[in-house]
């Protein structure tokens, strides 16, 4: 019995040590407390953190590998609340509906995953495309490819003509009439048998387009798309199966309508009234501001023929109020989670939206904590994710400056490790 004691905890801790990491931390960001520590090591072991020590440790053994940052300031990875991995902007997007197969998205999507992680965000949600996005999170969790930790919508639910609708703006004779199975639904039942399809093709949230968006082959970028009826058996829906549900909403009915069903995100938020951030508040709902794509809509539309005629009126009038409404939103005590709307803009250009949240009025510090601990807590892996502490895994990212003296230092990101794997050292 002694004899096998001893042989496991022998194996136990040089198992350990193999796989053992010190990170030295000039600057530490505690994100649960909003603070800068200096001279920090943490203490990784396997996936995890086991622990954070004051001043640079080194160790005695030979197989410990010791990280170097203390120049750099350290923080845990970033959680983008709204990005479509399967794509990214361009000129040929509606074009490139009818030309790539899934397989091409997939290539794509595995290179834009990438390049995410790299920016120093180690998780995100995906708020939508066609179920690559699916075979994406799980091909990234098998560890086959390296990319974010994702929490995926699937394909987004809406309403026939509506945003999330895959045919709107085909000739006729190609629009054949999806239905619940494609995320389209008009009624109650419908609502509930597309929540419950998003379930069996292996989403973890739903999200779906409460009002007309500025992508869309569609007039209206704003106008109300379901019924409060159909929302709230959505939600409820969803609810029974352990999910979620965001909206993507610019106009301020759509989104009254999601907040009051019970919506848990409102995407951009772009024209919300004061009654409706009451409500927000009044109801926990978070606002996932996605000034970034604002921002870039509104620049592409300038390009001549970036986009189809139908799309530069919308996009002029509802890119540039952004900002402007997630400030006043922000004053007003409106709970916000961090999320860019990546996809619509480059990917890996996702630390962009801190600086415009600190431009809009947001201290730094809570933008950093609202990309940390709120969305690890509204993704329900606040015991995971989110803050570097013992037990949690080791997800930890550097910039080059300290970001709250220097907020630009965000695109700088100069260390990426999830799970406790490296993937940037520079
Ligand atoms: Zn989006």
């Amino acid at each position: 019995m002694k004899k096998l004691f001893l042989f496991t905890s022998l194996f136990f801790s040089s198992f350990l040590f193999a796989q053992q990491t010190y990170i030295q931390c000039g600057k530490l960001i505690d994100t649960k407390n909003g603070k800068v520590l200096t001279n920090k090591t943490i203490v990784v072991s396997g996936k995890t953190i086991s622990s954070v020590e004051d001043g640079f440790l080194n160790p005695s053994d030979q197989i410990t590998t010791v990280i170097d940052l203390k120049t750099k300031t350290v923080m845990p990875g970033w959680i983008d609340m709204h990005v479509h991995l399967e794509g990214e902007t361009s000129p040929t997007a509606y074009l490139e509906e009818f030309t790539l197969n899934d397989a091409d998205v997939a290539y794509n999507a595995e290179v834009l995953a990438k390049t995410t992680l790299m920016a120093g965000f180690t998780t995100v949600r995906d708020l939508g495309g066609t179920g690559v996005n699916v075979s994406l999170r799980n091909a990234i969790n098998s560890g086959k490819i390296t990319g974010p930790r994702i929490f995926t919508a699937e394909k987004a639910i809406g309403s026939t003509g509506g945003h999330a609708d895959p045919t709107s703006g085909y000739r006729k004779d190609l629009m054949g009439n999806p239905g619940p199975k494609e995320g389209v639904v008009n009624s109650i039942d419908d609502a509930k048998q597309a929540v419950r399809q998003r379930y069996k093709n292996g989403a973890d949230w739903i999200k779906i387009t409460a009002t007309g968006g500025v992508l869309s082959m569609a007039k209206s970028g704003s106008n109300p798309q379901f019924t409060e009826e159909e929302i709230a058996a959505i939600v409820s829906t969803a609810k029974d199966y352990g999910m979620k549900v965001a909206a993507h909403a610019h106009g301020d009915e759509g989104m009254q309508r999601a907040v009051k069903s019970g919506v848990k995100t409102i995407e951009h938020g772009t024209e919300m009234s004061e009654a409706t951030m009451d409500l927000m508040i009044k109801n926990n709902a978070y606002l996932v501001p996605t000034i970034t794509a604002g921002k870039e809509v509104e620049e592409n539309a300038k390009k001549e023929n970036y986009y189809p005629a139908i799309i530069v009126p919308k996009a002029l009038a509802i890119g540039p109020k952004i900002q402007a409404t997630f400030g006043k939103a922000y004053k007003r005590g409106v709970p916000i989670a961090f999320g860019t709307d990546a996809g619509v803009f480059e990917h890996g250009q996702n630390a962009k939206e801190f600086i415009y949240m600190v431009e809009a009025g947001m201290p730094i510090m809570k933008a950093i904590q609202s990309a940390t601990v709120t969305n690890a807590m509204l993704l329900d892996m606040d015991k995971k994710i989110g803050v570097i502490e013992a037990g949690y895994l080791a997800d930890i990212i550097a910039t080059e400056l300290d970001p709250t003296q220097e907020v630009s230092t965000v695109l700088n990101v100069v260390f990426v490790m999830k799970d406790g794997v490296i993937y940037k050292s520079k």
